[in-house]
């Protein structure tokens, strides 16, 4: 069902705040992690001051290392959401395990399955019994195909609400980058598939300096939208400072964006 041989016409998925798909180009950004309440709604108003619509934000995260800060779960869910509501905004967040579909759900717009988990099929099935958008990110070492097909783990549960993000590949260079963007997946994708196409240059990036080059060619290519990290004190940053752009880089990558967005 996720092929555009099956459904022509492109998916679009309509928020609260958002539409997602076709011509429609959307802005998801925010922290890597929520920090603190005060954090993520100072972090909110900056990414909507410079257009976006959904913010994002992880509470679960999902770290190479177990000692490593795992996310602040509940109690970063509920700053989330209170951030989105009061500044009228879409909440994105990461959902790792099945056990917390449930808590999750409670508080969030719309669920996020990390590269880590895209191969999660009891995650996904358990996703596709919800009627609520899901952005199911690229495995990164997942083949366009291996996408494809965990997307439909969700939709043959009867949520068609999917968004497929290209957020980087393992290659045999990844010294000076985290990951390669495979930017050749997004019109690819789009051929094969009636979903919204998002691309998240930060996580391929891994270095802030490249997000924005990325992020214009993402978009150049014909992304759908963004998904960017930015931290107002990146050295400080709780997850992932390194690849954070500063509040003022992402509104001059945001105006750069429209501009390309309205060529393509
Ligand atoms: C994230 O967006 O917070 C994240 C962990 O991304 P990825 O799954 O792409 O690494």
């Amino acid at each position: 069902v996720s092929s555009r041989a099956f459904h022509p016409e492109d998916t679009i998925i309509k928020t609260k705040h958002t539409i997602i798909g076709g011509d429609h180009f959307v802005f998801m950004a925010g922290p890597d992690s929520i920090e603190s309440p005060e954090h993520v709604l100072k972090m909110g108003q900056k990414v909507k001051s410079a257009g976006a619509t959904i913010l994002r934000g992880g509470a679960f995260k999902p770290r190479t290392s177990p000692y490593s800060f795992q996310g602040n779960g509940e109690v970063g869910l509920k700053a989330h959401r209170a951030a989105a509501d009061t500044l009228g905004m879409d909440m994105v967040t990461e959902i790792l395990d099945t056990r917390d579909v449930e808590l999750v759900d409670f508080y969030t717009d719309i669920f996020q399955v990390g590269t880590r988990n895209m191969q999660n099929f009891a995650l996904l099935k358990s996703l596709g019994q919800k009627r609520k958008p899901v952005i199911l990110k690229r495995g990164m070492s997942a083949t366009i195909d291996d996408l494809l097909n965990a997307a439909e783990y969700i939709a043959a549960g009867g949520n068609h609400q999917i968004m497929l993000m290209e957020r980087g590949i393992r290659t045999y260079d990844n010294k000076y980058t985290r990951n390669t963007l495979d930017v050749s997946a997004i019109p690819v994708l789009q051929s094969m598939t009636h979903y919204p196409v998002i691309a998240d240059a930060s996580h391929a990036a891994g270095v802030a300096k490249f997000v924005s080059p990325l992020a214009l060619a993402a978009t150049a290519a014909g992304s759908q939208g963004l998904m960017t990290e930015i931290h107002d004190d990146p050295e400080h940053a709780l997850v992932d400072g390194a690849q954070a752009l500063t509040p003022a880089e992402f509104f001059q990558l945001a105006e750069k964006v429209r501009q390309i967005h309205q060529i393509v």
